[in-house]
This record gives C-alpha cells, structure tokens and sequence, in this order.
C-alpha cells in the first residue's frame, strides 16, 4: 500500500546522500507560535512569499543539524481541516497533494484540548508526525503539569515539551525531528503502520469508514492518507470525493453507506474528535498545587466552616485577636511608645524652651500639642497589631469563609452574608467601609450596610476606649475593650432588626467560590499596616494638630481674650458650659467632656488629643490619674458608650451621604445615632450606678 511516489523519495534521498530534499510542515492552530518556532528552527535560512492568488504569507526555510538539511514550510494557522477558509484550503492542498516527510503539529500548552480537534485529523494522515507543545513556559504560571510521557503513550507519537518564545527546548526538538525524519527513510521504517489505529470515532463512524474502506479498496486505486481520505468521503467533502474521479456505481455505494445525513454525520464525527481530545486532557493534565491545595483547603473547612464548630471557631479567633491587640503584648508596645515619646520628645523640647527662657504662654501651646498628639499616637501599635492581624484573615482566605459563616444569622437581620465584609471594614474606618457596601447588589441592603457601618467601632474609637480603660479597669483590658466592641454589634443588631422593614431586601444566596487557603503575604500585611500609619499620620499633622492648638487657645484665653490661669474663665468653657446640662444625665455633664465629644466630630481621635490638652492643664499630671478624678466608673463606661454609638466624623458623614444618595437619609441616620447615644449613655449610667452603687 505505500504508494511509489514515497519509495521514490527513499531512492532520490540514497543518491543525494543528503537530508535536503526532504519536508517537514509546521501546522497548528492560528497563534500558537508556528511563526515564532520556524524563526527558531531555520534562522535566517528562509524565503517569505504568498501562496499563489492569496495574500496569505508563505514561508519557507532551512534546517540543519550536523551538515544535514530538512525543508520546512510555515503552513497557515488553521482550527480543521474542513475547506471553508482560504486559510484551511492551502493547509489541506498541501498536506493531501505534497510529498511531506513529517509533521510538525504545534500545539498550544496551554490550549490543548481545543487544539487537539486538529491533532485528531492529522493523525489520519500516513505522515510521522511530532507534537511541540509550545508555551510551554506559561504552564507553571497556570499551576499546571502535562504528563508528557502519558501523552507520547496514548498517541505513539513524540510530543515535545518547548517555549518558543523563551527559546527553551528547540535543541531537543531538532533531534527529534532529524531522528524521525531519518529512522524512516535509513531504515525503510513504516512509521505509521507501527502504530496501531486510535479509536477516535464511534462504532457506527468506525463500521461505515470501514465498509467504504472495502468499496475503495474494489476500485484497486493507490490512495494516499487513506484514513484521512476515507472520514472526508463518509463526511461527504466534494473536493475529496470528485478529486478520486470516482464512478457513479461507487458513489451511489457509498450514498448507501452513509444513510444518514451530512450534518449528522459530521456532528458524529466531530463529537468524536472532541471527546477524544477531553478523555485525552483528562489524563495528562493536573493542576500541580491548586489541587493539593483544594483538597487541604476542603478539609480545614470541615471544621471551620462545620455545622456546629464554625460560630464558636469565629469567636475564638476574634477574642485572640483582641487579646493579642489589648493584651499584655499591647499594653507593651503602648506604655514603650509612650514612654519614649514623653522622654524621648516631649520632655526634652520642653526643657530646651524653658532654658531659653522661651514665653510661658508658647511654652503651654507646645506642651498642649505634643501631650495631645503624643496620647494620640501611644495608641497606634495596637492599632496596628488588630488591624494586621485582621489582615493576616483576609490574607489567609478566613474572611471569605466568615462571610460563608455568618450569611445564615445575617439574613435574620435582613442583610446577607456579603454585606459582612463592609461591616468588618467598619472597624477600620467608616469611610472606605461605607464605599464599600457598592459590593451590594440591592440598594435597600446597601443603605441598611451604611446606616449600621458607624456602630462598628472604627480605629479612630480605640484610643478614647483605651485611656478610660487604663484608667478604670487596667486589669480587665481584653474583656472591657471586647465588650464594647460587642456593645457596638449588638446595637448594630437591634437597629437593623428595628429598621428591617424599611430597607430590608438582603442580596440573593450567597454562592460565594471560596478561595484555598494561604499562608498570608507579609508583604500584603504590611502594605496593609502602612496604609493605616500613613493614614494616621496624617490625621495626626492635620485636625489633630489643628484641633489641639485651637482647644488650647480657646481654653488660655477668656472671652475678653485675656490670658486665663484658671481654664473654667476661658472661652472653651464658657462654650462647654452651655452644652453641658445636656449631659447631666449620663454623668458626664461637664464643659470639659462635652468639648471633646464636640472635636470628636472632626475625627474620634481628636476626643483624646482634647481631653489630654484640657485635663491635663497646669501641673503635669497624667491623664490617666485626670481621668479618675474627674470621672466615676459609671460616668466612664456612660461615656464609652456614647463615643460608641454617637455619629461617625464629618467625613463619614459626607460619604453616606454621598452613598445613600440622599441627604434626608443621612440626617436621618445621624440624628438616629445622637439620640441613640444619649438614651443608651442615660441608660447605662443609671444602671451601673444601681448595680454598683459608684
Ligand atoms: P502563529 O500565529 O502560530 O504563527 O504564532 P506566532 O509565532 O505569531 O506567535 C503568536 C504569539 O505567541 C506571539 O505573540 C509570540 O510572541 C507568542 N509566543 C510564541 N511562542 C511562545 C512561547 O513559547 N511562550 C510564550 N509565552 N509566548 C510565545
Ligand atoms: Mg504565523
């Protein structure tokens, strides 16, 4: 059955003594690289044309390896080799009609089950063909692995591992080509008999392909590609069926045989090709870490994410945050920073001015600011410690299972599970948390998210909670600080249950893909906690420092602007005065109080920095011990609690505003958290005072 032509080539290579006269084809799918491997493999051994009568490129070149030469021949990219496309024409002409020694089937490593449908119809042909996987640089990127081995198993043909385009493997693959290439024609090889034909199609293709296998082989005609000619026949392609000059009798037998209509049978064929190509992928492919990591992934989940383990997991982890943040560790890194800056800064500018004997008054301004920003800043490493550690969650892929966790009990306040993340954002600072809630789908949940955001305790809330909880319960730190923040959730609980009805419309079923976990970046972390310092710092050289050196001058000068000794003549007291009675109730109807809940509108740290400028006038006392004595336990927790619940900075203000897409619902929201604030304050001092007779 090989045909003359082929043994012609034997001969005419015996008398050349060389490779020159023999052709290799590079086919493939448009894009995998054909142009860039021929580049390669002949340097600059090549000519560039067209194929006759269309514009599309034609090259053609040399390759040689150890004084040896093969032709080769850029075809043009093609899917299949059906002749719709002028692309698909010359491919087809060239691979039915020339004498090729071998085929070069390039393949995208990354793509490879689409370009297998290609594959399937050359290995019809009765030409030696090699695989090139090319790309294959991008598969570890892909965290895939091919089973190259498995591959050249299942098809009998080398499949070659290269990258083109990182010039990596192209040695090997000329080896290989002059290899096959010789093997053949030196040892009168019969390459394609040797392999034993790959099942590709159903049995009812398989049965008709034979049975018109057994009409052609009557007619005693030489055909060429056989196999390939045979599926193109039973598919009924007219440029194959007329190109045989077959009789009327044969085609009418083969009309019979092929009963079925065209669109079906190539709908068969094809289906095979395809499921050849998917059975083919499911065998050498793997993802390399993705899947051990899914599968560790899946069991962690058992547990964390478990019918009864997963609330009680989420608690545990949040108290370690908080005792790791307030704990003994923090409590460190507070008293270390404080100290230094108290000795380190403080102390020693004010000592120099006083050597200078620099005026009495600047001398109180620059004391005023730096106690004030100092008290302000003693409280940024634990601001950090639970904002990394919060991050070291989201990093390791927890929060994503959070939001999986508490969907169910969220939904029963009329929020959904997604609306969890803008809420856990809330405890870093209300504004990016409110633009945040864009995440949710419906517009109603959207403002519900915004109207409970405040009653998360953001960042800024920490260092007010923590001055008072040195000053009234340093030895129950975690508990205190973990207790407000639960205050804060619980009152945001109780509103979304009170207002449900208004906004209620949560997003629908959370189907979250969850992502594996992962040892969290340190990188990611840090950039994180950066943020924040740069965040900080700049709060702390703008309204603080702004705010501080005002509070100091309205509380030195009286309204006459006269400089005061005694701060209740001043005008800052004057102002606090009026304001006070309004907080007889709560326990704190003091000017001094009331003057800091007012700077707190401008940012919640600025409460700290003006309590540290007016409490701590005069001598130089610590505001710990100012604290004790101007406040009793009840008054400080009914303070806490209005700092808790009362409305977020102006800036957040701005945002929801913005957000909600409506100034009424923003002073709505506002005007809710000031009453709010002011009955719980009443409510909480009045029962402390019952309960513990402060
Ligand atoms: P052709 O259409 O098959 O001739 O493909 P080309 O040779 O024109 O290549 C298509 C694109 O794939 C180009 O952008 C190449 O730079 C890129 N490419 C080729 N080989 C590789 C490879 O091995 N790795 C990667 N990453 N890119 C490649
Ligand atoms: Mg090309």
């Amino acid at each position: 059955m090989e045909s003359t032509k082929k043994n012609k080539t034997v001969k005419n290579f015996k008398l050349s003594e060389k490779l020159g006269n023999l052709r290799a084809v590079l086919i493939g799918n448009p894009n995998v690289g054909k142009t860039t491997l021929f580049n390669r493999l002949t340097g600059s051994a090549q000519y560039v044309g067209n194929w006759p009568g269309v514009t599309v490129e034609r090259k053609e070149g040399i390759v040689r390896h150890n004084h040896e030469k093969i032709k080769i021949v850029d075809l043009p990219g093609v899917y299949s080799l059906s002749p719709f496309s002028p692309e698909e024409i010359i491919t087809r002409e060239y691979l039915i009609n020339r004498n090729i020694n071998l085929i070069i089937n390039i393949i995208d490593a990354t793509n490879i089950e689409r370009n297998l449908y290609l594959t399937t119809q050359l290995l019809e042909f009765n030409i030696p063909i090699i695989i090139v996987l090319n790309m294959s640089d991008l598969l570890e990127k892909q965290g895939k692995i091919v089973d190259f081995c498995e591959f050249e198993r299942i098809l009998k043909i080398p499949v070659i591992p290269i990258s083109a385009g990182k010039n990596i493997g192209i040695d090997t693959l000329v080896e290989k080509i002059f290899y096959v290439v010789k093997k053949k024609d030196f040892e009168n090889f019969k390459f394609n008999q040797t392999i034993p034909k790959l099942s590709i199609y159903d049995n009812l293709v398989e049965n008709k392909i034979k049975k018109i296998e057994n009409v052609i082989d009557d007619l005693n005609k030489n055909i060429q590609n056989k196999n390939f000619i045979l599926v193109k026949i039973l598919e009924g392609d007219q440029i194959v069926i007329s190109s045989l000059k077959l009789n009327y009798e044969t085609i009418k037998k083969i009309d019979e045989i092929r009963v079925l209509n065209t669109i079906e049978i190539e709908e068969k064929i094809a289906t095979g090709r395809y499921n050849f190509a998917s059975e083919i992928c499911k065998r050498i492919i793997s993802d390399t870490g993705k899947i051990k990591k899914a599968k560790i992934s899946r069991k962690i989940d058992r547990i964390i994410t478990g019918k009864y383990t997963a609330i009680p997991i989420f608690l545990l982890i949040i108290l370690t945050i908080f005792y790791v943040s307030f704990g003994p560790l923090g409590s460190l890194l507070e008293e270390s920073v404080r100290f230094i800056i108290e000795n380190g800064i403080s102390n020693p500018i004010i000592k120099i001015l006083e050597q200078f004997s620099v005026n009495k008054i600047i001398i109180g301004l620059f004391g005023a600011v730096l106690g004030g920003i100092g008290e302000v800043i003693s409280f940024l490493p634990q601001m950090l410690l639970l904002f990394g550690l919060i991050s070291v969650l989201e990093d390791s892929g927890y929060m994503a299972r959070a939001a999986f966790v508490v969907d169910n009990p969220m939904r029963k306040i009329g929020l959904s599970g997604r609306a969890f993340v803008p809420l856990l954002m809330g405890f870093g600072c209300s504004v990016p948390a409110i633009l945040s809630t864009r995440i949710l789908e419906s517009k109603k949940e959207k403002n519900l998210a915004i109207f409970l955001i405040p009653f998360m305790s953001c960042g800024a809330k920490m260092p007010v909670y923590l001055i008072f909880i040195n000053a009234f319960f340093p030895d129950h730190k975690v508990l205190a600080i973990f207790l407000l923040y639960m205050l804060g959730a619980v009152f945001a609980i109780l509103t979304s249950l009170l207002f449900k009805n208004v906004f209620s419309d949560p997003s629908a079923t959370m189907i979250m893909e969850l992502p594996d976990y992962k040892i969290p970046s340190l990188q990611n972390i840090f950039l994180n906690m950066w943020e924040r310092i740069k965040d900080f710092l700049e709060r702390a050289g703008t309204v603080i420092f702004g705010s501080t050196v005002v509070i100091w001058f309205l509380q030195s000068f009286s309204l006459s602007l006269k400089f005061v000794q005694d701060s209740s003549q001043s005008i800052l007291a004057s102002l606090g005065n009026f304001l006070a009675p309004i907080f007889n109730f709560c326990g704190f109807g003091n000017w001094r109080a009331c003057i800091a809940l007012i700077t707190g509108m401008i940012s919640k740290e600025t409460i700290v920095s003006t309590m540290s400028v007016v409490y701590r006038s005069g001598e130089i006392l610590m505001l710990k011990e100012a604290l004790t004595s101007e406040f009793s336990v009840a008054s400080a927790i009914a303070f806490m609690t209005f700092v808790l619940l009362y409305p977020p900075c102006t800036a957040a203000i701005a945002i929801s505003k913005k957000e909600f897409g409506s100034g009424v619902l923003a002073f709505l929201s506002v005007s809710y958290q000031m009453i709010l604030a002011w009955i719980v304050s009443i409510v909480v001092f009045r029962i402390t005072l019952v309960l513990g007779h402060f």
